[in-house]
């Protein structure tokens, strides 16, 4: 009896969960919300889990009451720290016919709807990166699993090529996100650390440094908007040396990918036509809910025939169907969520120019930050902004007063600004992405360091 009821809807928790739903897409912002205290949240929760269940309004009104307010708001515009999140309203919206349908895209035999909406979402990206027709991928759950991916296929084609010895070598700069050292460990590769131009990866440093070591390189690895500073490498001229050597090119663009919408800024992003693989975070700047990562390969086959899964269960996906496209096939999973969805369904809704004009507004903020802070004498713009990340110094604090004012401005519901560590120095930093993030709300924070 009581399995049977698990399975019917109940509609006043409908009622209830979707109402929430809807209170929270209008709140015009979000609050920022608190870190949790662990004695409270364990108080919250104790005993809920037993043989029997409970009320579902009271286990929801927990949730509400206790659970979300210790989770701050990624999507609040005063949330300014790490990488944070925007999701449009229709993206989230779709998002819930996502879950609701439990529309899953793991294979064309079971998902062609889904697929092809996804894979429209793909072909966009790679034509604004200036991949060949014929570039395909999947959305995987975030940027670490994507880089992870893809250089497992550019490790795989290394040593088919018969690079010699053990761990072939990949080429990165010292800014190279941590997952990409993380998804070298993983996949038994080390890092040839290049020396850079201003934090840049550039052609002639590459050139530099695997001079001699050509033979050992599986790939080399660029990124395009580091997640510290907002550092977009010289595409242009390691993407042709790579292609010159030989070595697999990929663009890490987990972050700074989105910029590709931008008109002014995607003049620096034609070295991506060299890539072999590029990953975008539609979690970050394009304003989709997690989690959501698209990889992008120039070949799609390569990374096919070094993922796909294969079980007897499994032959029925694999056709010789021109059309035939299991997002499986092309990174390190199987079972899949149609996560490119709500991206796809904002797009197709709102258009790329408002894409193009959110991520604008964001590098303007950044451009119009760095003046506002030239012009207070308590404060140093340590680098002009290259996308929407700001670094700057407040002269004479530590990094004990840096982690008290932030722990102050999240106190004070003002922001959520965590310093970071830029050669060698604690220093603030901004990521801005959020349309609601404006000149007033810097100011206010700004203001503060005085
Ligand atoms: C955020 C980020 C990643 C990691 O992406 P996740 O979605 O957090 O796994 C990788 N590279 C860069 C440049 C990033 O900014």
């Amino acid at each position: 009896m009581a399995t049977r009821s698990m399975f019917e809807l109940d509609g006043d928790l409908a009622d209830r969960v979707l109402g929430y739903c809807r209170e929270r897409l209008a709140l015009e912002p979000g609050p920022l919300d608190h870190p949790g205290v662990k004695a409270e949240l364990d108080a919250a929760l104790a005993g809920l889990l037993g043989q029997a269940g409970n009320d579902p309004a009271l286990v929801f009104d927990l949730f509400a009451e206790k659970l979300a307010p210790a989770v701050i708001s990624c999507d609040s515009p005063r949330f300014l720290s790490f990488i944070p999140a925007a999701p449009t309203k229709a993206a989230l919206l779709f998002d819930m016919v996502v879950s609701c349908s439990s529309l899953q895209g793991t294979s064309w035999l079971e998902a062609a709807g889904a697929v092809a909406a996804e894979n429209q979402v793909l072909e966009l990206l790679a034509r604004l990166a200036g991949l060949p027709d014929g570039a395909g991928g999947v959305f995987v759950s975030g940027g670490s699993a994507g880089n992870l991916s893809a250089l497992v296929v550019a490790r795989d084609l290394a040593r088919r090529r018969g690079v010699p010895g053990e761990r072939p070598k990949v080429a990165v700069s010292d800014q190279a996100h941590s997952s990409v050292a993380k998804a070298l460990h993983v996949v038994g590769m080390d890092a040839l650390v290049v020396e850079t131009d201003e934090q840049h990866l550039t052609g002639a440093g590459l050139r530099a440094a695997v001079a001699g070591h050509e033979d050992e390189l599986a790939a080399v690895v660029a990124t395009a908007g580091t997640t510290n500073a907002g550092i977009v490498d010289d595409l242009e001229g390691v993407g042709a040396l790579a292609r010159e050597l030989g070595l697999w090119f990929h663009v890490d663009g987990a972050y700074g990918g989105a910029a590709l919408f931008s008109d002014r800024v995607r003049p620096r992003y034609s070295g991506l036509r060299h890539a072999d693989s590029l990953v975008v975070d539609p979690h970050k700047w394009l304003f989709a809910p997690f989690d959501c990562a698209a990889l992008v390969y120039r070949e799609p086959w390569l990374a096919k025939a070094v993922h796909t899964q294969d079980a007897g269960y499994l032959d029925v996906l694999h056709t010789d169907a021109p059309e035939e496209w299991n997002p499986s096939d092309y990174a390190y999973h199987l079972t899949r969520r149609a996560r490119g969805l709500p991206l796809w369904f904002s797009l197709a809704v709102h258009g790329t120019d408002a894409y193009r004009d959110a991520i604008d507004a964001a590098v303007d903020l950044a451009t119009e930050t760095a003046g506002m802070i030239a012009e207070r004498p308590y404060l140093e713009l340590l680098r002009d902004p290259e996308l929407s990340v700001v670094l700057f110094r407040r002269v004479g604090w530590s990094a004990d007063d840096y982690s008290k004012w932030t722990s102050r401005l999240l106190a004070d519901q003002v922001g959520f600004v965590t310093p970071t560590v830029w050669l060698g120095e604690t220093v603030a930093r901004f990521c801005f992405l959020h349309p609601g993030t404006t000149t007033e709300v810097v100011v206010e924070i700004l203001d503060t360091m005085a």
